[in-house]
């Protein structure tokens, strides 16, 4: 685990604007809070508007209001993806460059056919419109640390192949804004949910192609519902309700592995999170699914 004071960690939230917050991103708002704020680093926010097709209007404001009546509290501005393609085309050209990125004209139905994962291009024609990929020779095999999950090895080439760094449309993709921003922001540890777990191998792929420092992860246990269904694919999804933080802040803390007690008798988000950050103990996070 993390030292308990270092504060030259900075860790981030980053949210995509996809809908209100929901309990699932609460427990990941308020883990990586505690475990920047347990150091005495900084705790950055980041809205991932990468995609505006399945960006709900107003979604981005609204989740930043209900972090703040949480008493979630982040340093320095918020950073918006939107605004930094200039970050992610340079990084993509240093692929380029190096031949570690490929411009891929493979229609969605050729790549169906050959079973859906990108290990060679099976295009007829070329189109105006490539993507572009990272290339994942076979055998590349990653594994890592991870601060509550373990060792998670994977072989990249088998699980996921050449995947995309810019789509056919023009959007960026995930694993390169992540990548590109986490080092721009500098940042030294990634505490999210588990469902996150399998993109990380990507995500050291990528540090290493552009020179990065990979920073250390933590991954958070997932909440499912009562069936064990994943909480996003249940009624469980429910917004968090930004006018009563109370409930679902015990709640998170709970599902953290922390002993109530600790922060029993507090009446209010501030007061509640002080206690926290002193009670705090990382160890007692579940690796496994919480109810
Ligand atoms: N924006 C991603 C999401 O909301 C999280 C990205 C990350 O923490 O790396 O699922």
């Amino acid at each position: 685990m993390t030292p308990a004071r270092d504060p030259g960690y900075r860790g981030r939230f980053a949210p995509s604007p996809t809908g209100p917050l929901h309990f699932g991103s609460l427990l990941a708002a308020l883990g990586s809070w505690l475990f920047a704020r347990r150091a005495g680093g900084q705790w950055l926010l980041r809205v991932e508007d990468l995609d505006p097709p399945r960006e709900v209007a107003g979604a981005a404001r609204g989740q930043l209001r209900t972090l703040a009546a949480f008493g979630l509290e982040h340093d320095g501005e918020v950073t918006w993806q939107h605004a930094r393609g200039a970050l992610y085309q340079d990084a993509l050209d240093r692929l380029l460059a190096s031949g570690h990125a490929f411009a891929c004209h493979c229609s969605r139905s050729a790549l169906a056919q050959a079973g859906g994962v990108h290990r060679h291009c099976v295009a007829s024609a070329p189109r105006p419109d490539p993507a572009l990929r990272f290339r994942v020779p076979p055998g590349t095999r990653i594994a890592f640390d991870d601060a509550i999950q373990g060792r998670f090895e994977q072989d990249v080439g088998e699980a996921v192949g050449d995947f995309v760094l810019r789509r056919a449309d023009g959007l960026w993709a995930y694993q390169l804004a992540v990548v590109v921003d986490d080092g721009e922001q500098g940042i030294t540890e990634v505490v999210r949910g588990a469902d996150l777990l399998e993109s990380t191998p990507r995500q050291l792929l990528l540090q290493r192609a552009l020179g990065l420092p990979a920073p250390r992860y933590a991954h958070l246990p997932l909440v499912v519902d009562a069936d064990g269904h994943k909480l996003s694919k249940s009624l469980a999804a429910r917004p968090v309700d930004a006018g009563d933080p109370m409930p679902a802040l015990r709640a998170a803390w709970q599902a953290l592995g922390q002993d109530p007690r600790a922060i029993a008798g507090t009446a209010s988000p501030p007061a509640l999170l002080r206690q926290a950050i002193t009670a705090f103990i990382p160890e007692a996070i579940p690796a496994g699914p919480v109810r």
